[in-house]
């Protein structure tokens, strides 16, 4: 934290924008295309590498989330990250880890009738890193698109002088959107999840691209809603459960 300051002062002495992409580690392109995007931006980039315990349930995989700093480490300095933050939990909870931001008004419904802690949990953190960081812009990917607004509303609402920029959804060759739990499914499970792009896309009915997720092996299906410019989607192959929107045309 010392440091980060230390460095942070510097760069601003010799009037240099600094870009900022929290994550919770366990790095694939998506991340990476962000850390992109936020070098075309910003002239010093600061990814910061996480698992907040705040935005999971007692129920939740926290402790199961998959990590590998090495490997982050190793891919971040090849996508030309200036500076990696890996906070400890005692510097961003100093009193302990509690939420004390409100999700607003972007935070309800959706994601958070199924996890109603989870948007006050990242509020609060990207709150916080943000104290730390103080970046001039912060990118967030369009793959969490209520996670996105939720951080945009936040910004808006406490005046902070940073810009919130959303960076496109990565996809492998099926169009599933990568993340980091998707390596928690078996190569079937696979199978079924790279469905959901298709049956989004090609479903507008909410209830018909229910069902039809459901036919194509999906277990149960949290909600398809349509909101913002977005038909949202969340859903559970097996233990795993995934979230995709697209843009509706
Ligand atoms: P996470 O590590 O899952 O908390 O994600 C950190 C950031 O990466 C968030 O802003 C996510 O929205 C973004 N992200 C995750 N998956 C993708 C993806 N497939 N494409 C683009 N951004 C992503």
């Amino acid at each position: 934290m010392a440091a980060l300051c230390k460095i942070n002062n510097k760069w601003k002495d010799a009037e240099l924008k600094t870009g900022f992409v929290p994550t919770m580690g366990a790095l694939h392109e998506g991340h990476l295309s962000l850390v992109k995007l936020a070098l075309e931006h910003a002239d010093r980039v600061v990814v910061s590498i996480y698992v907040n315990p705040a935005q999971f349930a007692p129920h939740e995989d926290f402790e199961s989330y998959p990590r590998d700093i090495d490997s982050d480490l190793e891919k971040l300095e090849a996508a030309g990250a200036h500076l990696v933050y890996l906070p400890q939990e005692a510097e961003l909870y100093p009193d302990g880890v509690k939420i004390d931001m409100d999700a607003g008004r972007a935070g309800a419904g959706l994601d958070a009738d199924f996890r109603p802690h989870f948007f006050h949990g990242v509020a609060t953190i990207v709150r916080r890193l943000f104290d730390h960081v103080q970046p001039d812009m912060a990118v967030f990917g369009e793959k969490d698109y209520q996670q996105l607004m939720v951080i945009r509303e936040m910004v808006e609402r406490q005046n902070l002088p940073i810009e919130i920029i959303g960076g496109p959804t990565m996809r492998d060759d099926h169009g599933l959107a990568l993340s980091s739990r998707n390596a928690y499914l078996s190569e079937s499970e696979l199978a079924i999840a790279q469905q959901m792009n298709v049956i989004l896309r090609d479903t507008p009915d909410p209830e018909a691209a229910k069902s039809a997720l459901l036919t194509a092996g999906f277990d149960k299906i949290d909600y398809i809603e349509e909101r913002w410019d977005r038909r949202l989607a969340a859903g559970w192959v097996g233990e795993t459960r995934l979230l995709d929107n697209i843009k509706i045309t």
